[in-house]
């Protein structure tokens, strides 16, 4: 899949769009029709940071775009209606059964998409407080890794995360 690097068509009311500076003089995609214009903008998701009882590092393998079948941190797109911290509540006991919260805010990082061209992703350190571990629909497998001996993963921003969690606990 690639990402959508110009829509040609208006979201709001399907008319064909046209383009136009705008005040800082950026070509901006925009309906004649409606008046709505394209902004090409990061999509916020957020990252979980899941540690056992000897800080091993909580992974799971992926079922879905981007890189199925590779290991990461459960994570997810932030929906239009919670904050970055309730996202990474969710996608957690979406993709693992865990019931957790989010115990502290560990940065962002932006990394390129192959599906939305641009993201930035919250990372937090996650207290478990509940649940079962059971791989959701998001999810092949989940298990705990030694912190120093851990699969590939692909996304530049989970490995930020982890290098802050080793340096934080001095790992
Ligand atoms: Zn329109």
């Amino acid at each position: 899949m690639q990402y959508i690097d110009k829509p040609i068509y208006c979201l709001s009311c399907g008319g064909k769009l046209s383009e136009k500076p705008d005040e800082n003089n950026k070509i901006r995609r925009y309906c004649p029709a409606c008046g709505w214009t394209y902004y090409a903008n990061p999509i916020p998701a957020a990252a979980c940071v899941v540690l056992g009882d000897n800080h091993e590092l909580f992974l799971i393998k992926r079922r879905n775009e981007p890189k199925p079948g590779t290991w990461a941190l459960p994570s997810g797109y932030v929906e239009i209606d919670e904050t970055s911290a309730e996202c990474a509540v969710h996608e957690l006991e979406e993709e693992t059964g865990l019931i957790g919260e989010a115990e502290e805010f560990l940065g962002y990082f932006f990394q390129s998409s192959s599906i939305y061209q641009r993201v930035i992703t919250f990372g937090f350190l996650m207290k478990i407080i509940g649940g079962n571990l059971k791989p959701g629909d998001d999810a092949l497998d989940a298990q705990y890794f030694p912190i120093n001996k851990l699969p590939e993963i692909p996304f530049i921003s989970h490995n930020k995360f982890i290098t802050i969690i080793k340096k934080k606990f001095d790992l």
